[in-house]
């Protein structure tokens, strides 16, 4: 499992992960207070970037 940080795309383990969220069904980690207040503030920013790169490999 590669999880990373949504915000920051550190890699965080999901039991240290500073919270999880949930979204549309899918999870995302966040590793920090800033990065978590960051991504509520860009959700659908970050979830489309996320989604863009999975996509890219082919
Ligand atoms: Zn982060």
């Amino acid at each position: 499992m590669n999880n990373r940080c949504i915000t920051c795309n550190k890699p965080v383990n999901r039991n240290k992960a500073y919270m999880s969220i949930k979204l549309d069904g899918e999870t995302y980690f966040v590793c920090c207070p800033l990065c978590q207040a960051e991504f509520e503030k860009n959700a659908q920013k970050y979830i489309s970037q996320q989604g863009n790169k999975r996509t890219k490999h082919s």
